[in-house]
């Protein structure tokens, strides 16, 4: 078996498509290798090799003499020895896997050094202190990864001999500090784990290897798969050793990460960061702030631009970026390094990239011919770049902000203080929103990173570990705020002098990098310039309709504004539920105990509901508007309390005593499978029939105003045939009643909801009597799994953990199970009134994999929650396309 594939400048064995044999960085090397970029010569060790790694305990057969007959091999393309004295190869070795999971597995740098080359490497190079830096970065990264010493220790270590040479910054240590401080690391591994680093090159190459290999079991990089459902394919990490170059070879030299494109805007400019004379952790690790690429970033006082201090390498750079762009036909995000004026590639991967960038990126690449429209449409991704990213901005004008940072990841949010990621974990699980404060990020914040609505640093630029995280999870942030400081001993932070204690509220601008120092007000999303011309054109490729969930007019408002094209669901219990009056009338209806005082209740009900549902009619002005007759877990309309039964005997003007009989005779044992749907109505029907009257009656009203109304009744939780059409009739008997003038042409359709199992099994006969269907798709999977959907979140966790069920089916539709039964349902009723109208309400209909599926059974539309019109739009072009 093959287990290492060998890349160099010009030749590769693998290339960019082999991701899952490779893992996404040893693709992108042969990728780019292939292409004929400076790419250090080096091997990918595949992914398969892991696997078996991590099989057996042992590495598999053959893996040895290849790495060896590699190894060989670089020696002679360099001309050095691995392990010689006085010319040593110096080799890095990084892990990567099938898809990217950024800072998360571990890379050793430097190995083949010891105490014995590290002399040949400063004669070879000239340069002592280069020699003994790459000798302390060798000794703190090998310790930590492959030797599992505490990273803190280490760093301890070094701010001790910092502190002792009276200096702030690892540029300014001599080499004789480095060398005391690779001795006192080397030390505090041997205290902590009883090894020493291994002298020999192979010894040290093994241990790296396995510490990589290793690394995909890891608990952080177990954490981020579970977080990031990575659970299917891809498994296991490759390995990349390649030859060493120097960024860190005096003042010609520099490492950085460049975008071919604005990862924040997506402005077709390339945007980066580099440092002097530095090995490549330091520019994302966020010690020292690093300087532009491009001299339009540079920044009074700060570091000057690549494009200045080194014009030829900065211009090389951008070409390569455009030429990998034409070749990936998308945004790449790369690793480089200057080694004393020669300009090497050390990674490349599509671009992380702000929905704002994503939809502009896209847009511009199928304008430059570099993608077509289709390709354009499947480059954003509904749920990262739509769903989260159209953000919520400051309302009115902003007053003077309090300090300004990067502007990292767009959007604005306003929370309290939290100093760390425990807390802003626990702050978050009470419901609080918090926005993370820290000096910088690493891999251990990524839960706090999480829970926090959004994150502010005090180190660090756009490619700083807070910046990568909050943009990918479409989190605001704002990251190298210089005037923050952050005073744990105090349990607060300052911005310039002012003091925040943690927990005060305060708002920050990712879009704008200003920080404010009191909570703001913030407004929702809107869709505007390349945005709308993005829905656009995936409008046109689309052929589900996309309505909305409504409980009120408001809520209608927004969702026009993000391209609603209908109500597809308007719950009149939670209609009710937002106004206390309308709840007083609902007790009234439930709890009186003449019919008097209950016809009462009924006609403010209807008050109540004709003004708004005549105002949603407006609002949609002529779109179709589905109403939900109610669906009551009449629990909640009750009075819980003592004091709570009081206030309503006396409204209601009878007796504590009379109030808590009919409380009780309401109570249930089970109401989610109680008194509710249309069930209410078999009992008590005037309850329907009232809330039909104010329907047509608001449709009427509207109508009168000139405004075309086109409204849909849906029963709720029916589950008989016979149970529909007796509910129908009664609905129709109360429709034509109320219409006067109107024809039944006024398009008033009376339709159910198929929920329950049962009427979807006896669809055929249910499409007899109904107008249309509405697939409730919660409820379904409720009662066909026989599982409660507010209690799942209890086990599912384990399903997942031991690989039984990869999907949560309240998240994404079981196709296999609940999509079943939907497309048995959808083809009997089809075949019974081929004009059936169907459509999907649920938590489901905003969800990309289950919009797939609803459009390959062709249902009518989807609707959603107002915030995932948009994204809902685009999902449904994707499935179609
Ligand atoms: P990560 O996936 O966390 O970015 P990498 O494996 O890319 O880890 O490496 C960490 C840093 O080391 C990067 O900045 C990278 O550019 C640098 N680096 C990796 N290999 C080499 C090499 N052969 N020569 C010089 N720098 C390297
Ligand atoms: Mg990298
Ligand atoms: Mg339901």
């Amino acid at each position: 078996d093959i287990f290492v594939y060998r890349f160099e400048e010009g030749h590769a064995r693998g290339d960019g498509s082999q991701k899952e044999l490779l893992g996404g960085k040893g693709a992108g090397l042969a990728e780019m290798a292939r292409l004929g970029m400076p790419v250090p010569p080096g091997m990918t060790l595949t992914t398969e090799a892991c696997r078996s790694y991590l099989e057996h305990g042992f590495f598999p057969e053959g893996l040895e003499m290849q790495v060896r007959q590699g190894i060989a091999w670089l020696e002679k393309r360099t001309g050095r020895g691995f392990g010689d004295v006085d010319n040593p190869l110096l080799l890095s070795v990084r892990s990567g896997g099938a898809r990217s999971m950024p800072g998360m597995m571990d890379t050793v740098l430097n190995l083949g050094l010891s105490e014995d080359s590290v002399e040949g490497l400063a004669r070879q190079s000239g340069d002592r202190r280069f020699a003994y830096d790459c000798q302390r970065r060798f000794v703190q990264m090998y310790t930590s990864v492959v030797m599992g010493v505490d990273d803190a220790l280490l760093e301890e270590v070094l701010v001790r001999h910092r502190r002792r040479a009276g200096v702030d910054d690892d540029h300014d240590l001599g080499w004789e500090e480095l060398f005391a401080i690779s001795e006192a690391m080397r030390q505090k591994a041997v205290e902590v784990t009883g090894r020493d680093v291994p002298r020999g090159p192979f010894g040290q190459l093994w241990g790296a290897v396995e510490a990589v290999f290793r690394s995909w079991e890891a608990p952080r990089a177990r954490a981020y798969r579970k977080l990031h459902r990575m659970n299917g394919g891809g498994w296991g990490t490759a390995v990349n050793i390649m030859v060493m170059v120097f960024g860190n070879l005096g003042d010609e030299s520099a490492s950085g990460v460049a975008f071919s494109r604005n990862p924040a805007t997506g402005e077709a400019r390339p945007y980066g960061e580099y440092m002097i004379a530095t090995q490549g952790e330091d520019v994302v690790g966020g010690r020292r702030s690093p300087g532009p690429l491009g001299m339009e970033e540079e920044q009074h006082g700060g570091m000057a631009a690549m494009e200045r201090l080194m014009p030829e390498q900065y211009a090389e750079l951008c070409g390569y970026m455009q030429e990998l762009e034409r070749n990936y036909h998308d945004m790449q995000d790369v690793e480089f390094c200057v080694e004393r004026g020669k300009l090497w590639m050390l990674q490349t991967r599509a671009a992380k990239r702000t929905g704002q960038a994503a939809v502009r990126a896209a847009l511009e690449m199928c304008e430059e011919g570099l993608i077509d429209e289709e390709e354009a449409i499947l480059r954003v991704d509904p749920k990262l770049h739509l769903e989260r990213a159209l953000h919520r901005q400051i309302a009115g004008t902003p007053p003077e902000p309090i300090a300004r940072g990067q502007a990292a990841s767009p959007g604005a949010a306003t929370g309290e203080i939290a100093l760390s990621s425990e807390r802003a974990v626990e702050r978050a699980e009470k419901g609080k929103s918090v926005i993370l404060v820290r000096p910088m990020t690493s891999a251990d914040d990524v839960e706090g990173l999480h829970a926090a609505v959004g994150v502010l640093t005090a180190q660090g630029g756009l490619t700083s570990h807070a910046a990568v995280v909050a943009r990918g999870i479409g989190t605001p942030c704002v990251c190298g705020v210089g005037e923050l400081r952050i005073d744990e001993d105090k349990g607060g932070c300052y911005v310039g002098d002012a003091f925040f204690e943690e927990g005060e509220r305060i708002t920050i601008d990712g879009g704008s990098g200003k920080v404010f120092g009191e909570a703001l007000e913030l407004n929702d999303p809107t869709i505007t310039g390349e945005l709308k011309t993005f829905l656009k054109l995936a409008d046109r490729y689309r052929r589900l309709e996309v309505r909305v969930n409504v409980d009120s007019n408001e809520e209608a408002e927004m969702a026009r504004k993000m391209g609603a094209e209908g109500v597809g669901l308007c719950r009149t219990e939670h209609m009710i539920l937002e106004s206390s009056e309308a709840v007083r009338a609902m007790r009234q209806v439930l709890l009186s105990t003449d019919w008097e005082t209950r016809e009462q209740g009924l006609n403010a009900l209807v008050d109540y509901q004709r003004q708004e549902v005549a105002q949603i009619l407006r609002t949609m002005d002529g779109l179709p508007v589905m109403v939900r007759l109610l669906d009551p877990p009449a629990h909640e309309f009750l009075p819980g309390t003592a004091a709570g039964r009081k206030s309503v005997a006396k409204v209601l003007g009878i007796s504590e005593e009379a109030v808590g009989w009919r409380v009780d005779a309401l109570r249930e044992t089970n109401p989610m499978l109680g008194f509710r749907g249309g069930r209410l109505a078999m009992v008590y029907p005037q309850i329907y029939e009232a809330q039909v009257q104010a329907i047509v009656e608001a449709s009427r009203q509207v109508q009168d105003e000139g405004v075309r109304t086109r409204v849909e009744i849906a029963i709720p939780m029916v589950a008989d045939p016979g149970e529909a059409g007796h509910l129908i009739a009664v609905i129709n008997d109360a429709v034509a009643r109320h219409l006067y003038g109107l024809s039944r042409e006024a398009d008033v359709a009376v339709g159910v909801m198929v929920e329950v199992p049962r009427a979807a099994l006896l669809a055929g006969e249910l499409a007899l009597e109904a107008d249309f269907f509405s697939f409730g798709t919660n409820d379904l999977t409720q009662l066909m799994w026989g599982m409660s959907r507010d209690d799942a979140s209890r086990f599912m966790e384990a399903y997942r953990d031991q690989g039984v069920l990869s999907e949560d089916p309240f998240e994404i539709l079981d196709r296999a199970g609940v999509g079943l039964l939907m497309r048995q349902a959808l083809k009997q009723g089809r075949m019974v009134y081929p004009q059936l109208a169907a459509g999907v309400c649920g938590e489901h209909a905003g969800e990309p994999h289950s919009i797939r599926f609803f459009e390959a059974l062709n249902l009518d539309y989807v609707s959603v929650s107002p915030y995932r019109v948009a994204s809902s739009r685009l999902a449904a072009a994707q499935a179609f396309i």
